[in-house]
């Protein structure tokens, strides 16, 4: 009895843990205009976290070998190796680059979902969720006006 509360007590900690760190993170960032040339959609998702209408991206179908940045502060978010055709209307990835987001737990229309910033300047770029098609599971739901595509060559 006493191993079950203890294995009990263990799993509360870590989902208590798992829901508390994304906001500790989320905290720390303080969201910052750098791009002075943002459109006013773009700073609607980016700063007041919008979503753009699904199947409107340009890049949804870009398949070029390159790197995917923010479009408000230029940080290195997505390698193109990551792309994939979700199906969904917005570009998605399988990962991102190390350190290029932070999380934040959304609430918003009634679903509890995980919000992603940009580690740099704070701004909103989409959510992400675990039903990936590949190894890591993830499936990064991007708004494709949050993005700037440099191509490799
Ligand atoms: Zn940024």
């Amino acid at each position: 009895m006493i191993m079950r509360r203890k294995f009990i007590k263990t799993i509360f900690g870590s989902i208590f843990t798992i829901l508390l760190t994304p906001y500790s993170f989320a905290l720390a960032v303080t969201k910052k205009i750098i791009n002075k040339n943002l459109t006013e959609e773009q700073k609607e998702i980016l700063f007041n976290e919008g979503t753009e209408k699904p199947f409107t991206s340009s890049l949804l179908h870009e398949k070029r070998k390159g790197f995917y940045h923010c479009a408000n502060c230029g940080n290195k978010l997505f390698s193109s190796d990551a792309k994939f055709d979700s199906g969904t209307g917005w570009p998605s990835f399988s990962e991102a680059l190390p350190g290029a987001f932070k999380t934040k737990v959304d609430f918003s229309f009634g679903m509890m979902r995980t919000e992603y910033h940009c580690a740099k300047c704070g701004a909103h770029h989409g959510h992400v969720f675990n039903d990936g098609p590949t190894k890591s599971k993830k499936r990064f739901c991007n708004n494709g006006l949050c993005l700037i595509f440099k191509p490799s060559t």
